[in-house]
């Protein structure tokens, strides 16, 4: 009778599979699915990859076409700003102030800023918006002196007598000297005479504040105007005042009625012009043509 080792004592053997193939060790399997695993991850970062620089070209695309359409806006701006320093020029011109010379209101090229960081286009573009926000900067400046000038301008021409002052009546008597009417010897006729009917209105010739308004012996009723900056006007033998002392007037205002009071021979208007204090030629401060335009 053969003896059958019993299952003890039979050396560990590789017990081959169903159809003699050798099973798969361990270790092998677990290589095998790490493999499988790590040629998915590859796979899965490859289809990333992929679609991250398809969306980045995309945006870079995108981001291009911005830039040309902002591009284009920088380029209507210019169109604009160059149209508006046009303009200055002309204002400067009416205000009686220097041109402003081309290279400074170019202020040299922008950009130098961004041209590391952002080549191309978008550093043209910034480049462009830098200088034209210079350029509106010293344009809001040139204007805004312009303006302030030209106000002081307007405000000084309202405040220059400039019309005759009194609505109608003719000239008798000049500034200087003449043959006083009462004493028959040349004296200093410090002011020009209107000859007018009793009751025509005395005009303002200028904007002004009602510095005097009462009598006085040879002045009879009288209304004296300060204009500022030195300048002021006299108005004599009225018959009424329409003004009083601390009004504002504007050229044209009626002040008073031309009369004969004071040392006066008959109804007339004389008038006076004041600088910084001394009587002066009124002839230059009677601009009939300002007259007519008034
Ligand atoms: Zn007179």
């Amino acid at each position: 009778m053969e003896e059958t080792p019993s299952r003890e004592s039979l050396p560990e053997l590789e017990t081959p599979g169903p159809g003699l193939v050798r099973p798969v060790p361990f270790w092998r399997k677990r290589l095998l699915n790490l493999s499988v695993v790590a040629a998915l991850i590859l796979l899965g970062i490859r289809f990333q990859h992929d679609l991250n620089a398809e969306r980045l070209l995309r945006e870079n695309d995108r981001l291009h076409r911005s830039l040309e359409v902002a591009l284009e806006d920088v380029s209507s701006l210019r169109q604009s700003v160059d149209s508006l320093h046009e303009l200055d020029r002309e204002i400067r011109q009416i205000a009686k102030l220097d041109p402003i010379p081309k290279e400074v209101r170019r202020m040299g090229v922008g950009g130098a800023l961004y041209e590391a960081s952002l080549p191309g286009i978008g550093s043209q573009a910034i480049g462009e918006l830098e200088q034209l926000q210079r350029e509106t900067d010293l344009l809001r400046a040139s204007l805004s002196r312009a303006r302030d000038l030209v106000a002081a301008q307007m405000d000084e021409m309202r405040r220059m007598p400039s019309i005759v002052p009194v609505a109608s009546g003719e000239r008798t008597s000049n500034y200087g000297y003449r043959l006083d009417p009462f004493t028959n010897e040349w004296r200093m006729h410090e002011g020009v005479d209107f000859q007018a009917d009793v009751g025509t209105p005395v005009l303002a010739p200028a904007d002004g504040v009602v510095v005097e308004a009462g009598r006085d012996g040879n002045y009879g009723i009288l209304v004296k105007l300060d204009h500022g900056g030195g300048l002021q006007t006299l108005f004599c033998h009225l018959s009424r005042l329409r003004v009083d002392v601390g009004d504002r007037i504007t050229r044209g205002d009626h002040i008073g009625d031309v009369g004969n009071t004071g040392r006066s021979t008959a109804a007339h208007l004389h008038y006076e012009v004041h600088r910084n204090g001394r009587a002066v030629n009124p002839d230059p401060y009677i601009l009939s043509e300002l007259a007519e335009l008034d």
